[in-house]
């Protein structure tokens, strides 16, 4: 691979890095216990890490009203799962972008606020010169730029290490594209930063690990992990991989090797997160709930900006559900929980294992019955990994909507009712 120069003091994997791509060698972490190395404590600002971080004391109802005029409203339907919105679409664009993880919604909006000149720069991340799937932060000044971004890598990135360097170098008008862990840390701190204009354009996310240790699970897959080129966990209950000269492969995910994977492959963090669909962005751009294309929550009238910048590009249609969630979050908090407990997981049989795997798609919950299932289910493991691991945490980190979502399944969460 060979890597081009740009005026960035770090290098990236892309071997062509377009002009005004740019990323500051960083300081190191501080070491805080429960942490996913959002950036802050690498800035000027580590101190503020116990005000600011989701793992220590989170206040979702305050930020949520501090960004939408409102926190969710219980009633509203799906808000409790999904936070405060104002309208929810299955969408694609209609020429999905090359390298995009999906068809690319997330790169489009951040490309078309810098050509219509809306912001400075762009702060996300790209990959670093080494390993493809490890995250570098990146400030970007030029909608070409935003190319060595797209997709997904699974890591951790220090995004917000990268604020105090874009506004000393003049951008005082910038979008960042975060995942909840690290919007919930910029919220905080927005009012005090001082940006004029601060677009927050956020992706769910679950189940994120170092990278590292991810690299644990590609080596089932391949020799050498830079080899395997995408990942995806489809809502259709299969995984995708691609690899190096264009092979595909795609394998249930039932009937994935995820036993032989260590016991603390997902950290701490990452198996007890309390938001799975990043409720402080002003727009959410995923998956789970578009039933095969790309699935949109837009959360207040900035949002509703961001995506009308797409004009004619974007193909919105409805959302819809099927399927009933319980039995399978049940099944699944079951499992977590005697796991979580030492117990032998009750595993299906092999011989059932293929059959199961093409009836899924069909008879599983589909759309946002999809969604609220992996809420539900990422809602009962926080409760079960706290209580065991950290059971001093759990009447801090844990919000209320979390606890209320979780409730259905109180018995199966805690069997001996502690
Ligand atoms: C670790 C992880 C887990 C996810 N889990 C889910 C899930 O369970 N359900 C769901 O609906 N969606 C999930 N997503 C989001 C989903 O994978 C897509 O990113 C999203 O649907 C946007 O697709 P797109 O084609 O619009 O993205 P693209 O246009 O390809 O843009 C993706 C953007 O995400 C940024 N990005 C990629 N990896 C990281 C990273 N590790 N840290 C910070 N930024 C990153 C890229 O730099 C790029 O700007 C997850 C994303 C990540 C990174
Ligand atoms: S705010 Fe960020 S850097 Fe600080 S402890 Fe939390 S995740 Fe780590
Ligand atoms: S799962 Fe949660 S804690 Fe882990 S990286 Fe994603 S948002 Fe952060």
């Amino acid at each position: 691979m060979i890597r081009s120069m740009t005026e960035s003091p770090v290098q990236f994997w892309s071997s062509e890095v377009p002009a005004g791509c740019w990323s500051p060698v960083l300081k190191e972490p501080a070491a805080r216990a429960l942490c996913t190395d959002c950036g802050l404590s690498r800035s000027e600002r580590a101190k503020r890490c116990g005000q600011a971080c989701q793992f220590i004391r989170p206040d979702y109802p305050r930020l949520e009203q501090q960004v939408h005029g409102r926190a969710r409203l219980p009633y509203r339907p799906d808000e409790l799962h999904f936070g405060p919105y104002q309208s929810m679409y299955q969408a694609s664009l209609r020429s999905p972008l090359p390298g995009a993880q999906w068809t690319g919604i997330t790169t489009r909006i951040a490309e078309r606020l810098l050509e219509a000149g809306e912001v400075d720069a762009v702060l996300t991340v790209t990959s670093s010169a080494e390993d493809r799937w490890q995250p570098v932060p990146v400030l970007i000044t030029e909608p070409a730029g935003l190319q060595i971004c797209r997709g997904m890598r699974i890591g951790f990135a220090p995004l917000l290490a990268l604020l105090e360097p874009a506004l000393a170098r003049g951008y005082k008008r910038l979008a960042v594209i975060a995942m909840p862990c690290q919007a919930y840390p910029l919220r905080v701190l927005e009012q005090e930063l001082g940006f004029e204009r601060l677009d927050v354009i956020g992706t769910p996310c679950a189940d994120n690990t170092d990278t590292p240790r991810f690299h644990e699970f590609l080596t089932f897959f391949a020799d050498d992990p830079n080899d395997v080129t995408y990942l995806e966990f489809r809502p259709d209950h299969y995984v995708e991989l691609r690899f190096e000269g264009g092979r595909k492969q795609e394998i249930p995910f039932l009937q994935l090797p995820l036993a032989k994977l260590s016991p603390d492959f997902f950290p701490l963090t990452c198996r007890t997160c309390v938001d799975y669909t990043n409720v402080l962005a002003d727009v959410v751009i995923g998956s789970m709930g578009g039933r095969g294309e790309q699935w949109l929550i837009v959360r207040n009238e900035r949002g509703r900006h961001l995506l009308n910048l797409l004009g004619d590009e974007l193909l919105l249609r409805p959302t819809g559900s099927a399927g009933k969630r319980t039995s399978a979050v049940t099944g699944y908090l079951r499992n977590t929980e005697r796991a979580a407990s030492g117990l032998p997981v009750r595993r299906m049989p092999n011989w059932l294992r293929p059959i199961m795997s093409r009836l899924m798609p069909y008879m599983g919950p589909r759309g946002l019955e999809f969604a609220r299932a992996r809420v539900e289910m990422k809602a009962g493991e926080t409760l079960i990994h706290l209580r065991q691991m950290a059971p001093e945490r759990l009447d801090t980190m844990v919000p209320e909507h979390v606890r209320e979502l979780a409730k259905p399944y109180a018995s199966v969460i805690d069997p001996d009712g502690s």
